[in-house]
């Protein structure tokens, strides 16, 4: 099948274009490099089955011939980064989804969008089944990623009951692995980048918020039941066990075996409280769970950014 992935050189666009192409697939690749970076892509960019265009989606997809499947993962992800580009958020979660969604109109493709946990905000039930409605700040400032993440729910639906596109949502929760960027400001990138470089640790309020962390290998053979399965309508994936953020820190100082303190700082605004998906649906309808623990996943993001970071700075004196 030939295949386009918008945000393709992202943390998980440059993953799921590995399988791809690993699985046999031709793929095109999109993305504007705004949060994503050509490295990410490094082992596909001379690969005979897959082409890369640097290209922002809210300004058309120029994809001419056949494509079977569109996969809409195009949109800055981490909480600093869509606070930094609040209107580019707001337009790759709307127009972008739209130029995507014709895309595959048009040429008759499968589309799957990468919906978020953050669909239900600071949620009011625990563990958050797809049937919560959630709870959004409209104006607050993660809104310009929730609400964009949210039309463009509503986007996919009203087109695949307007036009018959066949469509697939993701919800994605908290997923980590290598290659996230080093700075990307989430909080797994920010624990192990800080223990390995002996800096202290930034624990954000009191700590016990709580969020549910998936390994990247795992959050890719989700997305592809889904993407292969019939159910149309959102399907939650992530890890079901739970950690508080306290934990977290504690586990990536043992881990990496820092010396790195812990230091408290202000809460951001509108933090959501706790994160647990409810998985029934991807493990009932596609057999799907979760099988990487997170100490296991860790070890592994652990060594990908202590390749990246290069040898541990040496203690002061000597
Ligand atoms: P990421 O920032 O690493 O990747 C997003 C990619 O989209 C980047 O390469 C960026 O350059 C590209 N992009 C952004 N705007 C674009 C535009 N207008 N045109 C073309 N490309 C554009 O983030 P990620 O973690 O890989 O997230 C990928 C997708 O999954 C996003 O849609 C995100 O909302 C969703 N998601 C991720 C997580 C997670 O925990 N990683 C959780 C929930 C949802
Ligand atoms: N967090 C933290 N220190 C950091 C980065 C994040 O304590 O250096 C907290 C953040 O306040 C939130 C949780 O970790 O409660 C997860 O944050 P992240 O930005 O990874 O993702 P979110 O789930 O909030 O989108």
């Amino acid at each position: 099948m030939r295949v386009v992935v918008t945000g393709a050189a992202g943390f998980l666009g440059s993953h799921l274009c590995d399988r791809l192409v690993a699985d046999g697939h031709e793929v095109v690749g999109v993305d504007n490099l705004c949060t994503g970076s050509r490295e990410n892509l490094a082992a596909l960019l001379e690969h005979p089955r897959f082409r890369f265009l640097a290209h922002d989606v809210t300004l058309g997809l120029p994809v001419e011939g056949e494509v079977g499947g569109v996969f809409h993962l195009a949109s800055p992800a981490s909480p600093p980064d869509y606070l930094a580009l609040p209107l580019e958020t707001l337009a790759v979660g709307s127009t972008g989804t739209r130029v995507a969604l014709d895309l595959a109109r048009r040429t008759g493709a499968r589309f799957l969008f990468a919906s978020t946990s953050e669909v239900y905000g600071d949620p009011l039930v625990h563990p958050q089944p797809e049937t919560s409605w959630g709870n959004v700040n409209p104006i607050g400032p993660r809104s310009v990623y929730d609400e964009a993440k949210r039309f463009a729910e509503a986007l996919v639906t009203a087109t695949r009951r307007a036009h018959g596109v066949d469509t697939r949502i993701v919800r994605i929760f908290n997923t980590y692995g290598p290659r996230m960027r080093i700075h990307d400001g989430r909080v797994v990138s920010n624990f192990v980048g800080q223990a390995l470089r002996g800096e202290p640790i930034t624990l954000y309020g009191s700590g016990s918020q709580t969020r549910s962390f998936c390994y990247v290998s795992d959050l890719i053979e989700g997305v592809l039941r889904v993407f292969h399965g019939t159910r149309t309508d959102p399907v939650n994936l992530g890890n079901p066990t739970e950690w508080t953020i306290e934990q977290l820190a504690g586990l990536v100082i043992r881990l990496t075996g820092s010396g790195s303190t812990v230091v408290r700082q202000p809460l951001p605004e509108d933090d959501p409280k706790v994160r647990q998906p409810d998985i029934a649906v991807a493990r009932r309808e596609l057999g799907w769970e979760p099988a990487v623990p997170l100490e296991e996943g860790l070890r592994r993001t652990i060594d990908d950014f202590r390749a990246r970071l290069g040898p541990a700075p040496s203690p002061a004196g000597r």
